[in-house]
């Protein structure tokens, strides 16, 4: 959660001009308002308010467009005041509350006042890049936080009643089901399509009540009908983008994705979509439609309704024909049974779940009740694929780790996998000046993953249950774990080694795999061939 700190620009102007800071809005006159006739334009730069006094508030005094804003001022024959200094927060508070005439919100006039706000905040959360727009609102103040790159950060601070009139219009006028009347005592969720500057934009609703109020998110689904990016783009290696295209090209079998909630399943699924020769017929089952694929007919389940729920809709597929079906999430038995039924009567499936690493998706699903024998078919799993996302370094202020304390503090614990290629190794900086990464020190997502491919010898340990001696013989067998996935991007300065371990675990391998022992509280390094002794029962061809 980023900090509200006086900007040293702030301190800076107010220093040279012997002025002091405005902090919150009893810092001004409660007669002085925002200036409407200015509010298009302050909306547009963002960081300005012009108040009825002529007065400039600003977030960036040292900006070329304050000048600019005087020049606008003076040709729309307004007086110009003084420049103030201003903090962001109070600046967004201020452009957010000004009360513009229904005729002057400018653009269509068939959008009320708050459809127009709306449409901004969104337009805001686009170009920040966020995923999710978090409204909160309680009975002193509405804030408005935006998740980036996976971490929140404070966007703009409302008048609570502002937050209630957003979040009303959001469910009542603009989502797909505006028949529910929005009803901040109850959890409600609903999807809303929009059209924002330009593009097709799809977010997901949920509201939910709080002490003293409620939250409302906003996911960003889609944005436009632009393709899903290419694999490596995303950040999976060559050789695992070689296993996956072999695994989409194949007739029949099963293509499974895990990772936690908001790892990034749903678009690497997109990606492989976009792999699949378009003569081959593609069905998807999604609750909702998340990313809009060209080349696949997709249905959007309605959980209310029995005949029309997940496992209906997707057995209900199996006779339109298809070559691909997609089954967005396997949640339960009656899902996973559709991904069995559909492999072996010669289709391919792709699906997501929820499970921490790739062997286990075979333990989840044994726990939903398909038989351990069945999932050893070979008609099956071919592609078992486990992924998270992990927060990449900003190159222009990130510094080499040998400069941070803090890193090097742990540098004896990282020495055994780090140390011949620490000099490339990057620490992130926080809160710095750095413009490209807005001082937070992050510039986008990479993904980490672990692919596997389902040979024989797999498909005795499936059989068997025995997912950690499989996990032992894919590593004997050169097999990228998440972890060592991590580690690559640590090694090659991508990422941070702190936010690795926060998405891979310690990266120290012989923490994960070996033996504790208790008597002596020290883990044993074990050699490589008692390892592999382990996993005795194992046949392999
Ligand atoms: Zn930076």
């Amino acid at each position: 959660m980023a900090v509200d700190q006086t900007p040293e620009n702030l301190r800076r102007f107010a220093e040279a001009t012997g002025t002091t800071i405005l902090t919150s809005q009893a810092d001004l006159d409660p007669k002085d308002r925002a200036m409407v006739e200015m509010h298009d334009w302050c909306q547009q730069q963002g960081f300005i308010v012009v108040l009825h006094s002529g007065n400039i508030l600003t977030s960036q005094p040292e900006s070329r467009v304050v000048q600019n804003c005087k020049v606008v001022m003076i040709n729309k024959g307004l007086k110009v005041g003084q420049v103030i200094a201003a903090m962001p927060s109070l600046i967004n508070l201020l452009l957010a509350n000004v009360d513009v005439p229904e005729n002057q919100a400018g653009g269509d006039a068939t959008f009320s006042v708050q459809q127009q706000r709306l449409r901004m905040l969104i337009k805001d959360a686009l170009t920040a890049r966020a995923s999710d727009i978090h409204i909160e609102v309680r009975e002193d103040v509405t804030r408005i936080l935006f998740r980036k790159n996976g971490e929140m950060h404070l966007h703009a601070e409302w008048l609570p009643r502002l937050g209630r009139e957003i979040a009303s219009v959001a469910f009542n006028k603009e989502t797909d089901s505006a028949q529910s009347h929005f009803n901040p005592l109850v959890p409600q969720d609903a999807s809303m399509p929009l059209h924002v500057s330009g593009a097709d934009v799809r977010l997901r609703l949920a509201s939910m009540p709080a002490h003293g109020g409620f939250d409302v998110v906003m996911r960003i689904l889609t944005i436009g009908n632009q393709g899903a990016p290419k694999l490596e783009d995303l950040g999976y290696t060559p050789d695992q983008v070689a296993i996956i295209s072999k695994a989409v090209q194949l007739p029949y079998g099963a293509i499974v994705v895990s990772g936690p909630t908001g790892s990034g399943k749903t678009t690497t699924l997109a990606s492989c979509l976009q792999m699949i020769d378009p003569r081959r017929k593609i069905f998807t089952i999604e609750d909702p439609v998340e990313k809009i694929v060209p080349n696949a007919t997709q249905v959007a389940v309605n959980t209310d309704k029995e005949d029309r729920d997940f496992a209906a809709m997707s057995r209900a597929s199996l006779r339109m024909d298809p070559d691909v079906i997609v089954l967005g999430e396997m949640r339960d038995l009656d899902t996973a049974k559709v991904m069995t039924s559909a492999s072996i009567t010669g289709h391919l499936v792709l699906s997501t779940i929820h499970t921490n690493n790739a062997v286990t998706i075979v333990t989840r699903l044994v726990d939903m009740g398909i038989s351990a024998s069945l999932l050893g078919d070979s008609n099956i799993l071919v592609c078992l694929i486990s992924q998270r996302l992990a927060p990449l370094l900003c190159q222009k202020c990130s510094i080499p780790i040998q400069k941070s304390p803090q890193h090097m503090n742990e540098m004896a614990r990282w020495k055994e996998v780090l140390d011949l290629e620490v000099h490339n190794v990057k620490a992130r900086v926080h809160n710095s000046n750095c413009a490209f990464c807005e001082g937070t020190g992050i510039v986008g997502r990479s993904v980490v993953a672990e692919v596997i491919w389902v040979d024989e010898a797999g498909r005795h340990f499936i059989q068997r249950g025995n997912v950690l001696g499989w996990e032992l013989y894919l590593q004997e067998h050169g097999w990228l774990s998440l972890r060592e996935h991590g580690v690559e991007l640590v090694k090659a300065g991508k990422v941070d080694p702190f936010d690795a371990e926060t998405i891979v675990g310690p990266l120290n391998h012989s923490l994960q795999h070996n033996v504790f022992d208790y008597k002596n509280q020290l883990f044993q390094n074990l050699p490589a061939s008692t390892q592999a002794a382990i996993p005795a029962e194992v046949t392999t061809h």
